[in-house]
């Protein structure tokens, strides 16, 4: 299915101006942008993959990670292929670093068939646009969000951010979670290693706090290119105030894939991030990495362990449905989903 895409400007010529990330390709006739999955067909602008699926699955919420967002919870879960950003260190990279063409195992959905697929699977909450950068295939994601939400199921969307504030503003009311990358905290860093700048990144993610949404970041601790204490410590500084402390991190590890062969990120660096980011946030978790206790949610009034995660296994013991702690009974959680 090739389909018009939204958010572009004609420039005469037959050249095209995408608007929908802030990379804003300048496109001649036959040309593909930067994230290679839209392109200038005769002075049009056109996605490649509206509806084409490299994966679905249905996963835990908390492989997102979300894990404020009804815990312990299966979520049917899409992506397609492509991606605005260019990260040497992509842990996902052979469906994001590639042009549809080179990809052949997709799979074409409608939006409707996808809303079926989501009614029919048990328990599920929604449909999450996750696996490559759902900002790439923006279209069907809009078409589809609008249906879910009026068959009143959840929408989640896992991104790097990397959106134009006016497409962010026309999806933002229909997505009812966010986990955001935020690689680092340093303009260098995001020029060199993702392509990209860190300046609408941060942006987006003010746009989504301050709308109410829920939101959760993740951060890929990467050795050497994003480790420094200070700069970690900026960077929670910044999500503490502009955001809020209740935001929750992820620090994940990093392991070698795409074209970095830095040896994965170890246990003690993401030890000592996790202690700087916990004296400014309230809820810091460390995955990837099978240190238990740095994946459990605790109460921030009273410290007693509310949800307690070994990988995707979920004991919400210590919380009530409403998102209670079962001690103190402060209000932690409110999207329990109950
Ligand atoms: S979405 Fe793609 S084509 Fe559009 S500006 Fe961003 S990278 Fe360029």
């Amino acid at each position: 299915m090739i389909n018009e895409a939204f958010f572009y400007s004609s420039r005469g010529g037959h050249q095209v101006r995408c608007l929908l990330c802030p990379h804003e390709c300048l496109l001649k006739d036959g040309q593909t942008g930067v994230c290679r999955v839209r392109r200038n067909d005769g002075g049009r602008l056109v996605t490649d993959v509206f509806g084409r699926l490299s994966a679905i699955s249905i996963d835990p919420v908390e492989k997102k990670p979300l894990y404020h967002f009804y815990p312990g919870r299966p979520i049917l879960s899409v992506g397609s292929v492509g991606c605005n950003m260019r990260c040497v260190f992509c842990q996902n990279y052979t469906i994001s670093q590639c042009y549809p063409d080179e990809f052949s195992r997709f799979r074409d959905f409608s939006p409707g068939a996808l809303i079926q697929l989501a009614q029919q699977t048990p328990d599920n909450i929604g449909l999450a646009y996750t696996y490559n950068e759902p900002v790439t295939f923006y279209e069907f994601m809009l078409e589809t969000a609008m249906e879910i939400r009026r068959a009143g199921m959840k929408n989640v969307v896992v991104s790097n951010g990397y959106i134009n504030p006016e497409p962010l503003d026309r999806i933002l009311p229909l997505i009812d979670a966010f986990n955001i990358d935020l690689k680092a905290f340093n303009e260098t860093f995001y020029r060199k290693q993702t392509r990209s700048k860190l300046a609408p990144v941060l942006k987006t993610l003010q746009k989504i706090a301050c709308s109410g949404t829920h939101l959760e970041i993740t951060n890929l601790v990467v050795p050497r290119l994003n480790d420094r204490p200070d700069e970690f410590s900026e960077m929670v500084d910044w999500i503490a105030s502009e955001l809020g402390k209740h935001v929750p991190l992820h620090l994940s590890r990093y392991f070698p894939q795409y074209q970095l062969t830095l040896p994965p990120t170890s246990g003690q660096k993401l030890e000592e991030l996790y202690l700087i980011a916990r004296q400014k946030l309230d809820f810091v978790y460390i995955g990837n990495m099978g240190t238990e206790d740095r994946a459990n949610t605790h109460c921030p009034h009273c410290g007693k362990i509310l949800i307690r995660r070994d990988r995707y296994d979920v004991e919400l013991s210590g919380i009530s449905a409403s998102g209670h702690c079962s001690q103190c009974n402060q209000l932690v959680i409110p999207n329990m989903g109950n």
